[in-house]
């Protein structure tokens, strides 16, 4: 797996300071994608252990909500191989911390058994995350205003509420509007 970019002490890509892994590849391909040039999964630079020692180090730091998954696409076959490991690691020595991932598959299509992208780890990383932003870039639905995601078809999921109630439970807009504005 290659990656494209890691912003430390990043805001945008979820609650609080985060450290955000942005991993290459992509085959969603949606119109208007924020960032294209991660579309090819051998954009950037390899992600070895080295890298992986320094995501997790970043993450101790007290002043540090968690860490954030995204693209490209971190649910793409290749990346979710290539992914697990850190995740695995994130779990048990980042105790405390949170993981938020952005894919645009979606929760409860594509990464069920039988889903475009679903292999041997997904329910694992599914099991790991705790807020899941999924579905493809909309240009025609694109907001602004909106904290955390590009087009308003986009859901920010509860993923540690929704695999107990074994369905998608979606974070109140309203919530997350009061709770950000
Ligand atoms: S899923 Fe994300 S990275 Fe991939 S094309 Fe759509 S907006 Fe871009």
């Amino acid at each position: 797996m290659n990656y494209a970019n890691i912003k430390y002490f990043d805001i945008a890509n979820g609650e609080g300071v985060r450290t955000s892994l942005f991993v290459s590849g992509c085959r969603r391909h949606c119109k208007g994608c924020f960032n294209a040039v991660t579309w090819d999964f051998l954009f950037g630079k390899p992600f070895d252990k080295e890298i992986e020692d320094k995501i997790i180090e970043s993450c101790k730091d007290p002043n540090i909500a968690g860490l954030t998954l995204l693209g490209g696409d971190p649910f793409e076959p290749e990346n979710q191989r290539g992914l697990i490991n850190l995740i695995r690691r994130f779990k048990t020595e980042c105790s405390g911390k949170n993981l938020w991932a952005y894919s645009g598959y979606l929760f409860d299509v594509d990464m069920i058994p039988g889903g475009m992208v679903y292999t041997e780890v997904t329910d694992e990383m599914l099991k790991a995350i705790d807020v899941l932003v999924d579905g493809r870039f909309e240009l025609d639905l694109k907001d602004i205003s909106l904290r955390f995601r590009g087009s308003s078809n986009q859901r920010i999921i509860d993923l540690k509420k929704s695999l107990v109630a074994n369905r998608t439970i979606v974070i109140d807009r309203l919530m997350e509007r009061e709770k950000i504005d």
